[in-house]
């Protein structure tokens, strides 16, 4: 249990009104916690929102040891507020920790910080239809030290912003590019950490895709370059000849909740699932052959996001007309529906 500190402001920000948008406003607390070599993590305490003093030669700068979750909170029907899964978002940090040598924090302890800072500002959490407050924790090395080595300090801090809804007005298919060229992560890398590396190695064939009108890259294996992979920040599924398939975990690819939560939902639906190696011939011949029924991805922002069209070198396959399929659809509206306190949790996904 920690004993965590609130100091609240003295100046509260006004509410934001309008489309909130994604990743730009930011409530009015966040949750700090130190760790120093020797004693451990200390000093639990919600602040007042404000900019961090860190020296210049911060080993985070420098060397990239980071990490970063993302989770949100949701106004139930009923009124009270949600978390969705928080204990896999604590297990994954320290799995993502463990890669980068930082330290563990204790996963009641997580859950304890993300619960407190969300209930000190519970009046962010915005209830307009699909709106919810994006939870964003992080750990940064603080040492000042040029060195690269292990830092001796760290700062695990959790902010808190407003987000509007994914999808204006229902599922909209969107246009992945299957990139051939640049890859993200091998195995023995840290593809299955969520760590900010990660993401600016993925920033160049991202600029890329969008600047050919593609909204994500789907990344394939970075040793041949055949096998699929994940998407910038989703898990990928196909729906080829009745089958729910997508990539194992393999180490390059980062365990979506998402993801876990749909491939039980499918085996509890009694679909047939399978988690394999899938290759980029395997889809086209699949599309070929009038097979390949549904492509989505899983994530915590769209939850799922319908894929309408798949670019691969010079052809463009379009999936189901380009139209929205009934599973992405079904899956949409239960896992949204356990979030939101709409449909029986049958699995005790939803932490109040
Ligand atoms: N892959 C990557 C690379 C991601 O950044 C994310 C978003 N966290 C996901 C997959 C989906 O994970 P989740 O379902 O836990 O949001």
């Amino acid at each position: 249990m920690l004993d965590i500190k609130i100091t609240k402001t003295t100046a509260p920000k006004e509410k934001p009104k309008g489309n909130l948008g994604f990743g730009r406003i930011f409530t009015d607390h966040m949750f700090v916690m130190d760790y120093t070599q020797g004693v451990g993590w200390h000093d639990p305490r919600i602040v007042p929102y404000q900019d961090l003093t860190l020296s210049p030669a911060a080993m985070v700068f420098h060397y990239g040891q980071e990490m970063f979750e993302g989770l949100k909170a949701y106004k139930g029907d009923d009124g009270a507020n949600y978390l969705f899964r928080p204990d896999m978002n604590a297990k994954r940090t320290n799995d993502t920790n463990d890669r980068l040598c930082i330290p563990r924090v204790p996963e009641e302890d997580y859950v304890q910080a993300v619960k407190a800072i969300v209930s000190v500002d519970q009046d962010w959490i915005p209830t307009a239809p699909g709106t919810s407050l994006y939870i964003r924790p992080f750990i940064i090395a603080t040492e000042p030290f040029l060195g690269v080595d292990v830092s001796q300090t760290f700062q695990f801090i959790i902010i808190l912003s407003p987000s509007g809804a994914y999808y204006e007005s229902g599922l909209e298919p969107v246009g992945i590019w299957i990139e051939d060229d640049y890859v993200r992560a091998v195995r023995g890398g840290m593809g299955f950490a969520k760590t900010g590396g990660n993401y600016a190695a993925s920033l160049a064939a991202q600029v890329k895709a969008h600047d050919d009108g593609y909204s994500q890259v789907l990344w394939l294996d970075g040793v041949e370059r055949k096998y699929i992979e994940e998407v910038g920040a989703m898990n990928i599924f196909f729906k080829i000849d009745g089958k729910v398939v997508t990539p194992m975990l393999n180490g390059s690819i980062l365990p979506g909740i998402t993801r876990n939560s749909v491939l039980q939902l499918c085996r509890d639906w009694g679909l047939p699932t399978e988690e394999r190696k899938i290759s980029v011939e395997e889809l086209i011949q699949a599309q070929k052959e009038g097979k390949l029924e549904e492509v989505f991805g899983t994530g915590t922002a769209a939850v799922i996001s319908p894929v309408g069209k798949l670019r691969y070198k010079d052809d463009v396959m379009v999936i189901g007309n380009g139209e929205i399929g009934p599973l992405s659809q079904k899956l949409y509206d239960t896992v949204t529906g356990i979030q939101l306190g709409r449909l029986e949790d049958k699995f005790g996904w939803r932490v109040r």
